[in-house]
Formats: C-alpha cells, sequence, structure tokens
C-alpha cells in the first residue's frame, strides 16, 4: 500500500482532531503538535504522550448535558465528544505487520483500539453497523493516516452466515488475521425485567454472546500460534446495575466464554483474553445505554469521579494484542476507574 501524503495525513488529523476533549494540557499540546511528516507507521510524529497528570482532572466530569440519541449512535453527536486518543496515541511498532479485525471499531473503544493498533504498525479491518458509516469513514482516515492498510466491513453480526462473511472478507482484505477483537454489543437500559421484550432480550444476546461465539469459530482456521482473541466484557459481569439485567447477563458469559476458550486454544498457541472496562464515554450510553436521567451523572460513581475516555482503554488491548503479553491468558483486565471489578 502506498504511503499516505502529508497532506492526507493533515485531512485525518483535522478530522481527528474534532474528536479532542479534555485538559487544557491536551489541546495545548495538540495545537503545538509538530506538523506530520513521513515517519514510519507508530503516530511519533503526529502524536504526543500525555504528560504526568491527576487522572481526576484528566478528562470532562459529570454533570454532562442531557442528551439523546437513536441506537447505534453517532460520535459527533456526543456533548462533549469523546477522546479515541487521535491526539494521544504513540505506537511504538509493538504490532508490526499484525493484521487485526475489531468488531465495532467505528467509534469510542473499538475506535481507540483501531487507532492504536495502526499506530503500532497494525493493518486493520473495522465491523460496524451501516447506519454508522459516518463514524467508520472517520476511522478509515485515521488507520491510513498511519500508513497502514484499513478495510471497512459493514454487517449486522446478529446471524452466523454474516460473521462467517465478515471474517473471510477481513482475511481476504488483510491477507490474513492475527488479532479478532470481539467488541460490538447491545445494551438498552431498562427498569424492570416487566420492560424487557424477548426481542431486546434476543437481539442482546446475539449481539453480544453469539456473534463472539461465531466470529471466533470462522476465525479459528486462519488463526496461527501467536494470534490472540481479546473480548471486551464489561465490570457489570462482576457488579451488575440492576437496569441492565439482559447485558450484563451477556457480558457474565462472555468473562466464562473467554476463560473457557483461553484453556481450549493455548493447546495451539492462540491467546485468548479480555478487558472489562469501566463506565466510558461512548455513543452507547445516551443511546439507551443509561437511563436518561441517570446520562448526566455517568461515571460519577467511579472512584476518580468520572467516566473513563475510550483513549484509556487502547494501552490494554495493545498489551493483550503484542508479544509482550505473551503469556497473559485467560485474563480479564479490568479498566474501571477504581469500580469493583475482575
Ligand atoms: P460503541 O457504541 O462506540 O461501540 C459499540 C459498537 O457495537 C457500535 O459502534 C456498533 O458498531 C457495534 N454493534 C452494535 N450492534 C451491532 C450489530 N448488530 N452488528 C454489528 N455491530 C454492532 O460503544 P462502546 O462503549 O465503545 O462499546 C464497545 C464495547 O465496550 C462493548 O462490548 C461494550 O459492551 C463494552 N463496554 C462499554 C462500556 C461503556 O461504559 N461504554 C463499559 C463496559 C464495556
Ligand atoms: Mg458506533
Amino acid at each position: 500500500m502506498t504511503q499516505p501524503t502529508n497532506t492526507q495525513r493533515r485531512q485525518a488529523l483535522a478530522l481527528a482532531g474534532a474528536g479532542l476533549v479534555g485538559a487544557p494540557a491536551m489541546l495545548a499540546q495538540a495545537a503545538d503538535a509538530p506538523t506530520p511528516s513521513g515517519t514510519p507507521p507508530g503516530g511519533a510524529s503526529s502524536s504526543t504522550r500525555p504528560p504526568m497528570q491527576d487522572p481526576r482532572e484528566q478528562y470532562p466530569k459529570p454533570p454532562f448535558p442531557a442528551q439523546r440519541q437513536e441506537p447505534p449512535g453517532l460520535t459527533a453527536r456526543m456533548k462533549p465528544r469523546p477522546d479515541h486518543g487521535e491526539s494521544s496515541y504513540v505506537g511504538s511498532g509493538r504490532l508490526k505487520g499484525r493484521r487485526a479485525f475489531i468488531t465495532g471499531g467505528d467509534s469510542g473503544i473499538g475506535r481507540a483500539a483501531a487507532i492504536a493498533y495502526a499506530r503500532e504498525g497494525a493493518d486493520v479491518a473495522i465491523g460496524y453497523l451501516p447506519a454508522e458509516e459516518e463514524d467508520a469513514r472517520e476511522v478509515i482516515a485515521l488507520i491510513r493516516a498511519e500508513g497502514r492498510r484499513a478495510v471497512a466491513l459493514p454487517g449486522d453480526i446478529r446471524t452466523e452466515s454474516v460473521c462467517k462473511q465478515l471474517i473471510e472478507d477481513a482475511v481476504k482484505g488483510l491477507g490474513g488475521l492475527d488479532i479478532l477483537v470481539n467488541n460490538a454489543a447491545k445494551q438498552q437500559a431498562r427498569k424492570s425485567i416487566a420492560e424487557i421484550d424477548s426481542e431486546q432480550f434476543d437481539a442482546t444476546f446475539k449481539t453480544n454472546i453469539y456473534a463472539p461465539f461465531w466470529l471466533t469459530k470462522a476465525a479459528l482456521k486462519h488463526l496461527k500460534p501467536g494470534s490472540v482473541v481479546i473480548n471486551t466484557v464489561s465490570v457489570v459481569a462482576y457488579d451488575p446495575p440492576q437496569d441492565l439485567l439482559d447485558y450484563a447477563s451477556t457480558k457474565g458469559a462472555l468473562v466464562i466464554f473467554t476463560k473457557a476458550l483461553a484453556k481450549q486454544l493455548a493447546e495451539r498457541g492462540i491467546r485468548v483474553n479480555a478487558v472489562a472496562p469501566g463506565p466510558i464515554w461512548t455513543p452507547l450510553q445516551p443511546s439507551g445505554g443509561q437511563l436518561p436521567d441517570k446520562l448526566p451523572k455517568f461515571g460519577q460513581d467511579a472512584p476518580l469521579g468520572r467516566p473513563g475516555q475510550p483513549a484509556e482503554l487502547a494501552a490494554a488491548f495493545v498489551l493483550l494484542a503484542s508479544q509482550e503479553g505473551s503469556y497473559m491468558v485467560g485474563s480479564v483486565l479490568g479498566v474501571t476507574g477504581g469500580r469493583p471489578g475482575p
């Protein structure tokens, strides 16, 4: 693939910069960032590492403006916009030449992982719903700005045939597969079990637990020793909120799926692990993931007093994917702001 021009890099950065939130220190850095020039993948020229700072003050805190979107939700409509590490993630070649497929890679945590993987030298395919094309385009531009191959894979993962096709398309587009990140999910808060209809229950289980099962099964024949599967679980698997009954049940199932599969695949040299985020500021939350009256206070009950930003998850996804994590098998890495988790 041809290296991007400086203009392409700048365009992608401008797009990305629109997503920057955070402390004045970070904004100042973004403005001061050196003009990107044709450096190798790794993003060092286009990003500045965040300085040491108080994590309580690093990002926006509640109260947040009341807001509501239809699911699956779009990044541009969030107030404030999340930070996915566009201006801060600095790579160092830890995933050089790897090929990764991230479901739900258009926004939120999946977007942060996609940016970090590309800056670490990986080619990246992202899965998403067709309604999220706008978000997906921004991520594709960011991956290409690093000189990496980017593959856009729209598709609804609630059926096995689509999951199989997505894996085949990812393998074709990337030339193989070394990293599968099962990150897509559905979350709709309901006050009571009586308000969860079978349609929602089924769609939540299809998206959050059947799809990782189908995708992983289809991916297996392509994964060689050294490859990894990473599942995004949640602190709700350990401390389930009463209004996320169906969603929390799927995350509990995915923790056990991760641990059992890790034992199976270790014998083939394939590592399976999970990341358990705490409350993170992503489109999932204003598009029904939280009850509307709870959203302004989102993240307040975390000991850090604020929600996490997707950018704060990137390091965990990189560690589990990289060879530095070679002895991590069946682990659930908590990134929770202090909320009880694994
Ligand atoms: P997000 O909305 O940005 O990402 C979720 C993605 O799932 C969407 O972008 C969408 O592309 C995908 N998706 C949903 N239904 C789909 C379907 N039927 N077919 C294909 N793709 C589908 O939100 P996020 O918070 O970044 O979520 C990423 C992961 O993090 C999820 O597994 C979520 O459960 C988990 N998580 C989030 C939080 C949080 O507070 N945001 C906390 C713990 C765990
Ligand atoms: Mg999305």
